[in-house]
């Protein structure tokens, strides 16, 4: 007879881990299956840091989000005794008309955030670490940081197990079907049942629902950890996490974190999405010209950062049309949930995701204002 419960969560990294907290915390009976172990360093949660900021110059909604998420973080330190968000301030540099600049600005105004305009000798006094041209200027969020991703997940797992999930590693979901009666959810290991079922199956979510409709890009993205020429530059408490536009890239950002001591040496990379590749067989050694999405800008704008390579590494987008979330029901199973397309900047929002995705799973409808990721805007 299979087991019935009352949620199947289905990939338990950045979103999945956050959702079984949340459900289980609400006293339903929830199974979270995972193909990988908890955490693991396939998918897209891996490398000990990740930037966390509340000014989001990508759409105004996902501000309401990200309070949210800040305060589910701070509840989630208090009752796990775990660190899981540094507030280190974050620095982001450009021409005032340009995104990380200008789009900071009109986030942090519309919001009534508060953060500190930086002119270009404001900037070269307090951040020397930055050699810029002389028509850049900064921003600076007291409140920006970063969270440690695979901590977050183990937190969340944590958690949930705590509160009663059941939760398989190692278990990949082969299939599903729905209908108004429930869900069944295939295993190598056997079936489960449930009423509901929630996918956040992040760059393989295309295998498991083929009629989206919408297409799901996977690419490969790199990042490196140098060790810097004056490390005292860039050390924790010294070096707030920074994001710098990248002249040429269309979207692209060049960012950096401060030095942890899960790596050593401080990572760089560039936010844009990279190579199309498929999760299962994406190169995950060094390739020509990865190196370069870092080192020379490296070289032209941090030089004293610009030090031996310490570690090159790989982790996976999957990318939307627009590069917005996709959170919605299923449109043919309203007892199906999805969160996926994250883009490449979805770590910052797990806690809040997993909220959501519980009120959808529970509820059907969700109380933050989501409209904005519905599927709905793919079909104008
Ligand atoms: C290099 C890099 C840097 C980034 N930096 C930032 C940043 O600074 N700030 C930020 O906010 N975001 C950042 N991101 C983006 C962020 O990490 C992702 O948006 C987020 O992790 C996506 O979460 P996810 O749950 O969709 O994917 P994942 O965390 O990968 O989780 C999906 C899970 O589903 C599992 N799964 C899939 N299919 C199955 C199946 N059939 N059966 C069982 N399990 C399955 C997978 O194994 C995986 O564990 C970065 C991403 C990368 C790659």
């Amino acid at each position: 007879m299979p087991q019935r419960f009352d949620v199947i969560v289905v990939g338990l990294g950045t979103m999945g881990s956050a959702t079984c907290h949340q459900l289980a915390k609400r006293g339903l009976r929830v199974l979270g299956i995972e193909q990988f172990g908890i955490p693991h360093a396939q998918g897209a949660h891996h490398g000990y840091s990740r930037l966390i900021r509340k000014a989001y110059f990508e759409h105004p909604n996902y501000v309401a989000l990200l309070q949210r998420a800040y305060a589910l973080y701070d509840e989630l330190e208090a009752v796990s005794g775990m660190k899981l968000l540094y507030r280190t301030g974050g620095l982001y540099m450009g021409t005032p008309e340009g995104e990380a600049v200008g789009g900071t600005l009109r986030s942090a105004r519309e919001h009534s955030l508060p953060v500190e305009r930086l002119d270009h000798a404001a900037l070269k006094r307090r951040f020397p670490q930055f050699h810029l041209p002389a028509d850049h200027e900064g921003v600076l969020e007291q409140d920006a940081g970063f969270l440690v991703p695979e901590r977050v997940v183990a937190t969340q797992c944590d958690q949930a197990l705590r509160h009663g999930a059941e939760i398989h590693g190692m278990e990949a979901v082969k299939g599903w079907e729905a209908d108004g009666a429930g869900v069944r959810v295939h295993t190598a290991e056997g079936e489960y049942h449930a009423r509901n079922l929630v996918l956040t199956s992040g760059a393989w979510t295309d295998r498991l629902v083929r009629d989206l409709g919408v297409p799901l890009v996977v690419t490969r993205q790199v990042w490196g950890w140098v060790w810097p020429r004056k490390p005292e530059l860039f050390a924790l408490g010294r070096l707030p996490v920074w994001a710098l536009d990248a002249p040429g890239v269309e979207g692209g950002v060049h960012y950096g974190l401060p030095m942890m001591t899960e790596n050593p040496g401080f990572k760089v990379a560039l936010h844009r999405a990279m190579t199309p590749t498929d999760p299962d067989r994406v190169a995950r050694d060094p390739q020509p010209g990865d190196l370069e999405t870092f080192r020379p800008m490296l070289r032209e704008i941090v030089p004293d950062g610009d030090g031996p390579l310490l570690a090159l590494r790989v982790c996976l987008y999957t990318n939307s049309p627009d590069k917005h979330f996709i959170l919605d029901t299923h449109p043919a199973h309203p007892n199906v949930a999805l969160a996926c397309g994250f883009s490449g900047h979805g770590f910052k929002f797990s806690a809040v995701v997993g909220e959501i995705m519980a009120d959808l799973a529970q509820h059907g409808k969700a109380r933050l204002p989501i409209e904005f990721l519905g599927l709905k805007r793919f079909k104008k």
